[in-house]
């Protein structure tokens, strides 16, 4: 019989909801067929991008041919798609809802391709012509690299220690030169003759860290981060693809960039929450990184001064192996001074039952204690530079009913409306809806509306009147839309043109002013009182880092501290920098509350327009996945369901959600707790979103 070997072919359609489609392959294209080739294929009556995967007996069915190879596109690594199947499985995604992550958005675009084919060939003749002429002005001279001090050589030498294919914690408080380590290892991983992929979190925020590598490996240097244009991120995707760029520094998409010989993936800052991707598949990259070096048989450094609790435990267990620097290169050590003040607070009746977070007073007169003050008045006087951060989470400006405490909502998401204009307008961060303040409040019909909450501005105006002579600017999300503007910032800081930059958590993040000598912290047990089980951690990493920002020149730092009561144990560990009694403590609570490392997470989330209809889904797939585990011989033992509960954001944009988090011993395989037969069940399909180790519950 003939089973039609070669005639046929599973591929994998970005943006498609099924595993794996079938198509015929033309007796001309087979010679070219691979896994990871490109071709056109018809979907549905439109022209879509496919990937192939393997050749497949005949279909039962009929099945149509693929249209075409696509002529230049350079084919998607195997490997990657190798990663790409494990993440389906693991992040419980079909294949054709997650292939989309092995390129860029423009590399599925099938009628995209002709026109991109065109500029490419520019591009290609015009590098032929630079490269024709003897090498310019010699621009591209790489800087050698900078002798390592005693304590970095020992860690350096223990990396390289490191088994292919296995993971590295290196835990080094900040200006150890964890980043210094990371550029010597990426030199060897080149002269090895391989390649290597550092991914940050947030490349917007630290310039400083792509100039680092760019002195040192300025040929071979990719960037690939979200502020690209298409062009540049095509071209970088092209040069990487092409295999003329051998270094990747990329945030968390990038770490599906194409490269092979793969030696050395480095994940900074891996603590960071931006690596956890938030749409589905709800990916983490420091994970996914972890199993590509496996994969590739690389070599995986996962940095940071904060290790999460996760990566801590599996050190610990002795799956990662741990390596330590201890002393920061500059050997400056940090002051630490705390002030506990209460600033006069306004307060009105419905602030009076339960619990409220320092953001949800307003502030009457002055938000920083008068020892606060004096230190940025110091600082100033001796031409020093200062960073004032307000930890809060949330947005700043919203209106309460001064008489009856209700504060303005968006009339279709569950959350406060955040003031915008002077206080005129009235704006949903998360659905868009915007209108002019309301002029009374819609419960009570009362005119007394008072706008609360603490922002950053409010912080810059204070400064600027209680320190003199001081230029002070801002950093915060707004500022963050616009790569200009942050550059202008962070450029204005670094020439000492500004004194004082004022900003949320992110000043907290990788920057590197040698002559910031005073960190200011405002609030900080504001990030403690979330309703979510990692609020001790970020809050000890955001005070760790805090502190990293400072000393790192020639001059000692000061940090210091103000909050509104009683110490709480964390900051007070925070502020010791006594990280493992931290790591250790946190743990025991993580055990207690069946909360990961520990344990392992999937957090299921339902949307609907009608609440009642939710509900009941709800309890529906609440009975089948209790009726799942009992089938598989799981017992209360080992997993738990919590739901179906409203989410705290219990409407957006205008839907109901729902939600059901299922905790269960770390052994399980997610694929055992949420049977994949599920999401494609018709009362379920298009509403669900399955999150495993979610990271935010709101
Ligand atoms: P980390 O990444 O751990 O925060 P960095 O690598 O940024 O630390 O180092 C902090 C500062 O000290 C940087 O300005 C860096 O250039 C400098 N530095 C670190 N190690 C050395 C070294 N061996 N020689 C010279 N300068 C160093
Ligand atoms: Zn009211
Ligand atoms: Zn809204």
């Amino acid at each position: 019989m003939n089973i039609g070997l070669g005639q046929y072919g599973l591929f994998a359609v970005a943006n498609a909801t099924a595993h794996e489609l079938t198509y015929e392959i033309p007796e001309s294209l087979r010679p070219q067929m691979a896994a990871g080739v490109l071709c056109e294929l018809p979907v549905q009556g439109r022209r879509a991008v496919g990937v192939f995967l393997s050749f497949c007996p005949k279909p039962e069915f009929n099945c149509r041919p693929v249209t075409a190879l696509l002529p230049d596109c350079p084919s998607l690594k195997p490997r990657v798609l190798d990663l790409l199947q494990w993440l389906s499985h693991y992040y419980l995604a079909p294949l054709g809802r997650s292939i989309h992550l092995a390129a860029p958005g423009f590399v599925w675009n099938a009628l995209a391709h002709a026109k991109r084919l065109k500029r490419q060939e520019r591009v290609l003749a015009k590098q032929a012509r630079a490269a024709s002429v003897p090498k310019a002005q010699g621009a591209l001279q790489a800087q050698p690299l900078k002798t390592l001090n005693a304590e970095q050589i020992n860690v350096y030498e223990a990396l390289r220690g490191v088994e292919p294919g296995h993971t590295a914690l290196l835990q080094g408080v900040t200006g150890s030169g964890k980043t210094e380590v990371y550029l010597h290892l990426v030199r060897d991983a080149l002269h090895a003759g391989g390649r290597a992929l550092v991914l940050l979190p947030e490349i917007a925020l630290t310039p400083q860290m792509c100039e680092r590598f760019r002195v040192h490996f300025p040929e071979e240097l990719a960037v690939l981060h979200s502020g690209l244009s298409n062009v540049e991120h095509e071209r970088e995707w092209y040069r990487v693809a092409r295999g003329e760029a051998r270094v990747v520094l990329g945030v968390r998409s990038a770490v599906f960039a194409p490269m092979d010989e793969l030696r050395l993936i480095v994940v900074d800052e891996e603590h960071e929450q931006s690596y956890k991707c938030d749409e589905f598949p709800c990916y983490h990259a420091r994970d996914v990184a972890v199993k590509r070096a496996q994969l590739e048989n690389a070599r995986c450094v996962l940095g940071s001064a904060t290790p999460s609790l996760e990566s801590y435990l599996n050190s610990e267990r002795g799956k990662y192996k741990k390596v330590l620097l201890r002393v920061k290169h500059s050997r400056q050590t940090n002051r630490v001074e705390l002030f506990q003040y209460r600033p006069k607070i306004h307060s009105s009746g419905g602030l009076a039952r339960g619990v409220v977070r320092s953001s949800q007073f307003s502030f009457q007169g002055h938000v920083m204690a008068p020892g606060v003050v004096e230190l940025l008045r110091e600082t100033q006087a001796r031409g020093e530079q200062s960073m004032v951060i307000l930890n809060r989470r949330g947005f700043a400006q919203f209106a309460l009913c001064g008489d009856c405490g209700v504060a303005l909502q968006c009339p279709h998401c569950s959350v406060s409306t955040t003031l915008h204009s002077r206080g005129s307008k009235e704006l949903c961060h998360y659905c868009g809806f915007s209108r002019p303040i309301l002029k009374h409040c819609p419960s009570c019909g009362s005119e007394k509306l008072v706008q609360m909450g603490l922002g950053t501005q409010n912080m810059e105006q204070e400064i600027t009147e209680r320190v003199p002579g001081v230029v002070v600017d801002r950093l915060d999300r707004d500022v963050l839309t616009s790569a200009t503007r942050l550059s202008e910032i962070i450029k204005r800081f670094r020439t000492g043109e500004t004194q004082c930059l004022v900003g949320t958590q992110m000043l907290s993040k990788g920057h590197d002013f040698p002559r910031v000598t005073l960190v200011v912290i405002l609030n900080v047990e504001d990030g403690l009182f979330v309703p979510d089980f990692r609020a001790s951690e970020r809050t000890f990493q955001l005070l760790c880092q805090a502190s990293g920002r400072t000393g790192r020149g020639e001059l000692p730092g000061l940090i210091a501290v103000q909050s509104l009561g009683a110490s709480h144990p964390v900051v007070s560990l925070a502020l010791e920098g006594n990280i493992d009694r931290f790591l250790t403590d946190e743990l025991k609570m993580r055990q207690l509350g069946w909360h990961p490392p520990v344990c392992r997470q999937v957090l299921v989330e339902m949307q609907h327009a009608s609440e009642a209809h939710l509900m009941q889904l709800g309890s529906v797939l609440q009975r089948e996945l209790t009726a799942a585990w009992t089938a598989q011989g799981l017992t209360p033992q080992n997993v738990r369901l919590t739901g179906p509960l409203p989410a705290v954001l219990s409407k957006l944009r205008g839907q109901y959600r729902v939600h059901l988090v299922i905790a269960a011993q770390r052994e399980i395989h997610p694929s055992r707790l949420f049977p994949q037969e599920l999401m494609f069940r018709k009362e379920f399909q298009h509403l669900l979103k399955v999150d495993v180790d979610p990271f935010s519950f709101l």
